[in-house]
């Protein structure tokens, strides 16, 4: 088992404070990827982040009473009708995945599945942002957005 150094606010950190930000008015939640316990593996993808950043919004849901949306790598439509359907969240977001494939939830409707052009979670467009040569951030897989040489 992997242990992280705590280096921010974790989800239970929230118990009190969500309902204060209901009282203030707050419509809804987005959790995303970077809380404390991840944020030594921010671009990791494997089942025990994943169970780390869901089990965090399944939290954070639980101390909310607006709806709790949650993003952090999820790769298809599939995935994010489970994350719905386990009540991890009441809506889900996705970045990579359709940055990878703006077409992505279309091609999956209407059964195109086999023509999308799959994120590979390599974090490259994370880099570009750092890279001082470009103005803009890059993908590996779609033909819109490559890479200069
Ligand atoms: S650059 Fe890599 S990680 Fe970023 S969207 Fe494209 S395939 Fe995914």
């Amino acid at each position: 088992m992997t242990t992280w150094a705590r280096q921010g606010t974790i989800a239970s950190d929230f118990e009190h404070l969500i309902p204060l930000y209901e009282q203030a008015g707050m419509d809804l939640i987005e959790t995303s990827i970077c809380v404390a316990d991840t944020f030594s593996v921010l671009t990791g993808d494997s089942p025990e982040v994943s169970a780390v950043l869901q089990g965090a919004t399944k939290t954070i849901k639980s101390y909310s009473t607006v709806p709790v949306g949650f993003a952090g790598l999820v790769r298809s439509v599939e995935q994010a009708e489970e994350i719905l359907a386990n009540g991890v969240a009441d809506f889900v977001g996705m970045a990579r995945a359709l940055f990878a494939d703006n077409d992505l939830i279309t091609k999956t409707l209407s059964g195109k599945r086999d023509q999308i052009n799959w994120c590979l979670w390599d974090g490259k467009c994370f880099k570009d942002k750092y890279n001082p040569r470009y103005q803009r951030v890059y993908c590996c897989v779609n033909p819109k957005y490559k890479r200069p040489e």
